[in-house]
């Protein structure tokens, strides 16, 4: 990774760049961070004398020949002091960043939906989610509707907060930019669909988008749950947010098994934002607030919370999973207690 001496390269430099990489059949992407930009170099790397090259033309700090299966999401790239903003909310500056919202969005009644989104608003979150598009194991159950992100919009436009949804395929993903969406979510079963997480990288790189990727739910190793988030950085997008949201098998009486303790290993090897979900994780909305004051305790930078206005008339996860919004005000409030205790290393 190339890092210039001022915060970017002018034209004329990056063209100079250019030219020695494509001596050497390599080219350069431009990253851009909050404060400066990196330039990832692409094709083989292994060229000495390129490096060389590059670090010795006079605008250049320093070439990074970082051996890490994940060079722009490790602890020690140039992307090191890149902070994700949610919104204008820089995630994890102050205090818990907390995401909250349905697990579904019913098209058939969008007042659950609104009536949620303004109770959540009055409770102190930072950012609303609601499921769209919702990946199903049951075939046969609700997969969601185009509809429903009139309805999030709506709430948006009513509250001012940013909107979380997931997309699971290339063309949900297009609708969701066009609509201009402040997070794009990767859900635990595309975890690792490569394909996907390039192009939410491609189509969102240079821009404000964040993206919420959740761990591969079949334990996905941390060397792999990062490499994941590498391939969305590599393509020009460093706006990401790790979430682990418990792994199989489960542990019993557990939906799934709970990884918040994954978090400090996380921010160990990362730079990125851990954005826990505690709703998946335990799956059961009496557990909920425990494992979001878990997670906080480990150092997570905030909370992604299922939560639904009236839980049982909700569909999807939310009869089971889903708090009260008058939960989630006080998870707010001890979240923010825990924050200001919490032991970091
Ligand atoms: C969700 O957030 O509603 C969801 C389906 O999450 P996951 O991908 O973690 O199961
Ligand atoms: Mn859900």
């Amino acid at each position: 990774m190339i890092i210039p001496k001022t915060s970017k390269l002018n034209e004329k430099q990056l063209q100079e760049v250019e030219a020695i990489a494509s001596d050497f059949e390599c080219s350069i992407l431009e990253i851009q961070g909050r404060n400066r930009c990196v330039y990832a170099i692409l094709g083989d790397e292994g060229r000495e004398v390129m490096f060389k090259r590059i670090a010795g033309l006079p605008f250049i700090a320093k070439v990074d020949m970082i051996e890490s299966p994940y060079k722009l999401m490790d602890r020690r790239s140039g992307l090191s002091d890149h902070r994700v903003r949610v919104g204008k909310t820089e995630v994890g500056k102050d205090k818990p960043f907390i995401i909250a919202g349905p697990c579904t969005i019913d098209p058939a009644n969008p007042n659950f939906y609104l009536e949620s989104a303004h109770a959540l608003k009055e409770a102190g979150v930072d950012a609303l989610r609601g499921g769209v598009w919702k990946p199903r194991t049951n075939p046969y159950s609700f997969q969601g509707d185009n509809h429903s992100l009139s309805i999030i919009l709506q709430a948006r436009e009513e509250t001012g907060l940013p909107i979380d949804i997931e997309v699971m395929d290339s063309e949900q993903l297009k609708l969701a930019l066009e609509a201009k969406v402040d997070v794009v979510q990767v859900g635990t079963r595309n975890a690792q669909n490569y394909r996907l997480l390039k192009e939410i990288g491609q189509l969102t790189a240079g821009s404000n988008t964040a993206v919420l990727l959740k761990r591969g739910r079949h334990m996905a190793s941390p060397t792999e749950f990062i490499a994941s988030a590498e391939y969305i950085v590599a393509e020009g997008n460093p706006n990401v947010m790790l979430c682990p949201r418990g792994t199989t098998p489960p542990l019993e009486g557990y939906r799934n098994h709970p990884d918040e303790s994954i978090t400090p290993l996380l921010k160990n090897r990362t730079w990125a934002p851990v954005v826990v979900d505690p709703s998946h994780s335990v799956g059961h909305a009496d557990f909920v607030p425990a494992c979001s004051l878990a997670a906080i305790a480990y150092g997570a930078d905030g909370l992604c919370i299922e939560s639904h206005i009236q839980p049982a008339k909700g569909i999807g996860d939310d009869p089971k999973q889903a708090i009260l919004p008058q939960k989630v005000k006080e998870l707010v409030g001890a979240c923010t207690e825990v924050w200001k205790n919490r032991y970091l290393p």
